[in-house]
């Protein structure tokens, strides 16, 4: 193809505001879907996509389009359109799906306006010096408002309000014209189509009838089907099976030239061989630089996830090397805990991942699963200077510790004026710390902090949506790391540290933390033949205290006289119930106990 005929765009926005609905639109207006084969949200395959309403993975489609009005109408050009995840657990992937295009459609519902994630979306479209066209969407919906969000369009990125494109991607109104834009408005895509071939991979997807499908748009030169493709990153070279493009089926190609977007197949059966951000040349005439951008995906929140059926052990291992080769970013290594036997230490980029991990394992691998609180990751530095990265609290060193960091995120809150106070109020309670503030417009407020991603991954956002009667949005990226006042509590049951419950909290939040799982656990433990203490301490010190009383459980009490098998059939069932029960030291305590106090509430 001409890459002069040729525009790739994608559709950023913030969730719900209608990217796969467009999407569908586009899909169904130049044709390339079959009106018989339409169905809502065409490019979101996977179930938990579907069910969910979200875009995790992003896609490429291909559709050829003609101008259907004004001056350079009959005009013909080939739409590469990429759908991009839109959570901020995604980032990484937007951005690089964001590189391989020109143009930007930013899509604001007409009814709610601009929310975090299109702020986010839009810093990173324009830090990759795409074109943005600005359009407003669902105009069909009684509360539509575009007058007032096309101000305030305007008014964060310059130009003149009526020149925010207004379309329905419910009825279809105004796509076409939206279409015939893009083609007039983005710049075809420039490259070097002698020098030797460039192409950068902004995904890659495991398929079990094919292996690791690579998704690739060439920047110079060109790939054709007999090639065999080198992985700049790690120089691995692959013989392709096969290079196509996508509209939206997957169709076979001989060659791929300059700008085009396409999918390859090697054959490689794990998506490690092939990541998000390196860059593909070929064999015979590799190209000397790789194209920029490249970041291993890095787990920012881990949890140990643990069979409650102790014998699911080895297929939760099958499941998770089955994930892994469709996501690069999940880690995992086997654990034991004392508390709830043998598991596994995951880590995710984020608390949706973790979320899409557990559901897909419980849900496509049929495992009952328990998985601990989430925590981030600390860099402890003893006094001897020695670095200890702590994954899992219950390995925080026990010696003196000179100084711990915590990773921190920049978070972005949108909120109605009305409710700047209760931001500020969660905000500093989170140990939050302002950058700054700026009026969107009258009465649209953004809110910058410095927040330690810690304090994010429990219950922030729904705090955020509750204060704000859902009015508030949210986004954040990872920024760096602060030394903060941190300290290991521990929960001690009859005097033995249960492993599952230590946590690294701020020293301020310590008390809160202890006094809440010992209650907890008070009522969840059933009595003892003795007393058992439950204790929350920091290092030696205990900080909070629980006892569940002594009872003489004596079930051969309610036996009078002497019919001796009713006894031994009483005994003999005391015992099954105790299979499920771990030890503590002395105390014995019910899987379940523990599954109930690491459940949130
Ligand atoms: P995404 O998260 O940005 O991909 O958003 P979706 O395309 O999944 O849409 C979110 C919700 O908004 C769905 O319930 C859609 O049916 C609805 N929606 C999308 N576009 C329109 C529109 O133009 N009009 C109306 N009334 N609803 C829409
Ligand atoms: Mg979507």
């Amino acid at each position: 193809t001409d890459p002069g005929r040729i525009r790739n765009f994608c559709i950023i926005a913030h969730i719900d505001h209608g990217k796969s609905t467009l999407a569908d639109r586009m899909l169904q207006l130049t044709g390339v879907v079959d009106p018989r084969l339409m169905r809502a949200q065409y490019l979101d395959r996977m179930d938990i996509e579907r069910e969910r309403g979200i875009t995790i993975k992003s896609q490429a489609v291909r559709m050829p389009w003609t101008i259907r009005e004004g001056e350079r109408a009959g005009e013909q050009a080939v739409l590469n359109m990429i759908d991009t995840p839109g959570h901020v657990d995604f980032t990484y992937e937007v951005s690089r799906s964001l590189a391989a295009c020109e143009g930007a459609i930013l899509l604001v519902d007409a009814a709610q306006g601009i929310e975090a994630q299109t702020l986010a979306n839009l810093y990173l479209a324009l830090e990759n010096d795409l074109h943005i066209i600005p359009v407003l969407n669902k105009i069909d919906l009684p509360a539509a408002q575009p007058e007032k969000y096309a101000e305030e369009l305007a008014h964060l990125i310059g130009g003149d309000p009526a020149d925010c494109i207004r379309v329905s991607g419910k009825t279809g109104e105004g796509v076409p014209y939206l279409l015939d834009e893009i083609v007039r408005q983005f710049t075809p895509p420039v490259g070097d189509a002698d020098a030797p071939a460039r192409a950068m991979i902004f995904d890659s997807v495991y398929d079990v009838y094919r292996g690791v499908v690579t998704y690739v748009r060439v920047i110079d030169g060109h790939i054709s089907a007999r090639d065999r493709i080198k992985m700049m990153s790690t120089g691995a070279v692959h013989e392709l099976l096969e290079i196509g493009v996508i509209s939206p089926e997957m169709v076979k190609a001989e060659a791929l030239g300059v700008g085009e977007v396409g999918y390859l197949i090697t054959g490689v059966k794990d998506v490690r061989q092939s990541r998000v951000g390196d860059t593909v040349t070929i064999n015979n005439r590799p190209a000397t630089e790789a194209l920029g951008g490249y970041k291993d995906p890095k787990p920012m929140v881990y949890s140990g996830l643990y069979p409650i059926d102790g014998s699911d052990y080895p297929a939760l291992r099958d499941a998770l090397d089955k994930l892994k080769l469709n996501d690069a970013a999940l880690t995992y290594e086997p654990e034991t805990s004392g508390a709830l036997g043998f598991g596994f230490r995951c880590g995710f980029l984020g608390l949706l991942h973790l979320e899409i991990i557990g559901e897909r394992l419980e849900r496509e691998f049929n495992l009952d699963l328990i998985s601990t609180a989430p925590n981030v990751v600390y860099r402890a530095i003893q006094e001897d200077g020695q670095e200890v990265v702590v994954t899992n609290p219950s390995e925080y060193p026990t010696g003196k510790i000179a100084e711990v960091y915590e990773p921190t995120v920049r978070a972005t809150v949108l909120t109605p004026n009305d409710y700047v106070g209760a931001v500020m109020e969660l905000c500093q309670g989170r140990r939050g710390n302002l950058l700054g503030m700026d009026y969107l417009s009258a009465d649209r407020v953004e809110l910058r902090y410095t927040l330690p991603l810690a304090e994010i991954i429990f219950d922030f956002f729904d705090q955020l949506k509750s204060r704000t009667k859902g009015y508030a949005s949210l986004d954040y990226e990872p920024t760096d790391e602060q030394a903060s006042d941190l300290v290991k509590v521990d929960i001690l049951l009859h005097g033995e540290p249960v492993d599952a419950f230590s946590a690294i909290v701020h020293k301020d939040k310590a008390y809160a933390y202890g006094t809440t799982i010992a209650a907890k656990l008070r009522n969840l433990i059933p009595r003892q033949q003795f007393e058992v203490p439950i204790q929350a301490a920091i290092g030696s010190r205990v900080i909070a205290r629980e006892t569940i009383r002594a009872i003489r459980k004596d079930v051969l009490a309610k036996c009078y006289g002497g019919d001796i098998s009713r006894k031994r059939k009483l005994l003999e069932k005391q015992k099954e119930g105790k299979k499920r029960m771990k030890m503590v030291g002395r105390v014995e305590v019910p899987q379940e106990a523990f599954i109930a106090a690491l459940s949130s509430d």
